[in-house]
This record gives C-alpha cells, structure tokens and sequence, in this order.
C-alpha cells in the first residue's frame, strides 16, 4: 500500500485502462488520469473517458497528441483505412505510441509530483506491438528516471495476464459490472459489449466468456473448489 503517494493513470476509457484506475485507486492516495486525443474515429471514447473519470471521481487531463496522426496515419484514426488484422503488425498499431504517451504522461506526473505511472499495457495478448512489451517499459522507465532525474515507477498491472485475467482482476475488486457497462473498447464505437464482430470485441468477449465459465466452475455448489 502507497497510500500517501500519487499517480496518474494512462486512460483511453477502454477495459484495460479502467481496470488499471480501480486498481490504482486502491493503492494511492491520489490518482489523475491522462487521455491523449489523437483524433480517434470515434470521440466517443473521449467522452467515455471523461464519464469514467467524473463518476469515480479522478481529474482528468486530456493532451492533444493530433501530431501522432500526422505521423502515423493508421485504422484507429483515419476512416478510409480498413481494421484489418493478418499477417505483420495489424492496421490498428499506431509507432511509437506508448513511448510518446508514457513520457508525456511522465511529464505531467513529475508537475504535479506523482512518482507512479500505472498503463494498461500487456504483452499476453499483444498483436506484435514492440512498445507493449515488458523489456521496453523497464528500458523506458531507467529512460525517464535519467531524463528528468525524478524516481518514477512505471506500474504494468495487465503485462502477464489474459482477457480473461483481467477481467477476474475487475472482478476481484467488485469492479466488473462497471468495467463491462461503461467501459469502450469495440472498434465501432459502441460502448459495454460493443458491436460484438470487430477484433476488439472478440477479444473482450472470448476473455469475459473463459472467465465468467471459470468461475462458475469455482464457485459451483457454493463454495470454491
Ligand atoms: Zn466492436
């Protein structure tokens, strides 16, 4: 328990990252959250964020990273590029995005004097996304430390579970129905369990479905076997 220190959360309003404030909640005395704009297609999830953030009662500040489009135009944000994923990197992956979000965010930590980072990143199900892996988040971490000469402790809460893991971690902290209702992850920009085709959808609910199955197996007949 860190209970007298602070942290900002990396938030986008998805299950990851909403799983990651609940946590973060738990174990700090004050959490903000930080959202980049980068022009997604759906400002919905903006918006989603910022509800989440209102309702569990964290400041949020939204950073415009519109530049990151400029750059690296891809599927989350351009609408005339198709969601595809196949062979190589899927459509979806944005270069260098956690690099640029964790050091922006470490930017704003260090302002308001939050040593922990907390993202949602995670290396179990990860499409072939260099910068969600852990050897990277220590290297970034020894990285900031150096350029602001401050002791930041990136937190991965996520990096070594499934879909299905983290929703029990949601779940654990009497978190899932919040997580699955008001959380956006669909591609399509539907909010809770989403359009239910898209690859995002899929994923969140192959993992929900694994859980939600286990642990009616764990709790059959009233007790845990
Ligand atoms: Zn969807």
């Amino acid at each position: 328990m860190l209970k007298d220190e602070k942290a900002v959360v990396v938030f986008s309003g998805g299950q990851d990252s909403t799983t990651c404030l609940f946590w973060a909640k738990e174990r700090f005395a004050e959490v903000q959250t930080v959202t980049f704009d980068y022009g997604q297609r759906h400002k919905l999830e903006i918006e989603c964020a910022a509800q989440i953030a209102k309702e569990q009662g964290v400041k949020q500040t939204v950073l415009d990273m519109s530049l990151l489009n400029q750059l690296a135009p891809n599927a989350l944000t351009r609408s005339d590029i198709e969601i595809a994923e196949g062979e190589g990197m899927p459509t979806t992956f944005v270069e260098g995005r956690n690099l640029l979000f964790l050091s922006f965010a470490a930017v704003l930590a260090k302002g308001i004097g939050a040593k922990h980072l907390i993202t949602g990143v995670c290396e179990t199900d990860f499409s072939g996304y260099p910068d969600c892996r852990d050897s990277f988040i220590k290297s970034l971490n020894v990285t900031l430390n150096l350029a602001m000469d401050y002791p930041f402790v990136i937190h991965t809460p996520l990096m070594w579970l499934d879909k299905s893991e983290t929703w029990e971690l949601a779940d654990q902290m009497n978190a899932l129905e919040y997580v699955r209702d008001h959380t956006l992850t669909c591609y399509n920009g539907i909010k809770g369990d989403g359009c239910g085709e898209c690859p995002a959808c899929k994923l969140r609910k192959a993992g929900l479905d694994k859980y939600l199955q286990r642990r009616n197996r764990m709790t059959e007949g009233g007790r845990l076997v």
